[in-house]
């Protein structure tokens, strides 16, 4: 998709937006793939364990999907620190490891809690409060997650994970729930996510609109309908959101 055509695409709906929700992790939070297999390879140190970061993290997420589909076309909710948890459990016996899985699930935990906006976000966010209300939607826990938002200053006028849910993203109910803390419908809030599944599928599956941060140029899976924007950073949705001509009240 050109540049051109993603503005011409968001000019079209623009109007209709009354809210900006971003995800969390990846997408206002640099906290990316190599920073968890950095912290699987953290673990490995803390609990003196002969493992392969990489392949950890790659077991670990093969457990993610066998154990609650997450992910996927129906994730199964639970709290993130019981089913890391039970991840690292179940990897740390397949590789005969003798390692403590609450004590590696907290520690994850710890660097979610701590990890750091992209500098750019809190800036972002204030542009884009004069003319839209700002959410936060996340697959997390609260503890970690409101650490984290505390720790980095950064303010929703509504911040929706999916304990408080009971839902993970892509299920459509975790969007619904976003709608309704907001009182609006679907189709007047912008979701803007850096992972496909999750944030664009689960997004437009509940009616809203959704933006692709695609910061690592990822290529979009075929089941993934295309976005209503592509942009390569927070940056990027600014002029879109806020320039000229857009983001104004619709003409009568
Ligand atoms: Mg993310």
């Amino acid at each position: 998709m050109s540049s051109n055509k993603s503005v011409k695409n968001l000019c079209l709906s623009v109007a209709d937006i009354r809210a900006v929700a971003f995800d969390c992790y990846g997408t206002v939070i640099d906290f990316n793939q190599p920073d968890f297999i950095a912290t699987m390879a953290e673990i490995c140190d803390r609990q003196r364990l002969d493992a392969d970061a990489a392949d950890l993290w790659r077991r670990f997420l093969r457990a993610a999907l066998a154990f609650r589909a997450e992910n996927h076309e129906r994730p199964v909710y639970s709290r993130y620190d019981e089913a890391w948890a039970r991840q690292f459990e179940h990897v740390f016996k397949r590789l005969r490891l003798e390692g403590d899985p609450w004590q590696a699930a907290l520690y994850l935990k710890e660097k979610l809690a701590t990890a750091p906006a992209y500098p750019e976000a809190r800036d972002i966010l204030d542009a884009l409060r004069s003319r839209y209300r700002v959410a936060l939607l996340s697959n997390a826990d609260d503890d970690f997650l409101l650490a984290c938002l505390e720790r980095n200053s950064l303010h929703f006028d509504t911040v929706v994970s999916s304990e408080r849910a009971g839902a993970i993203k892509p299920d459509p109910a975790i969007f619904r729930h976003l709608a309704s803390s907001l009182a609006l419908t679907p189709s007047s809030i912008l979701y803007v996510g850096d992972n496909p599944v999750p944030d664009l599928l689960g997004g437009r599956q509940a009616g809203l609109k959704v933006a692709w941060v695609n910061r690592f140029r990822l290529r979009r899976p075929r089941r993934v309908p295309p976005p209503d924007v592509k942009v390569a950073s927070l940056q990027e949705l600014l002029p879109l959101l806020c320039g000229s001509g857009v983001g104004q009240e619709p003409q009568p």
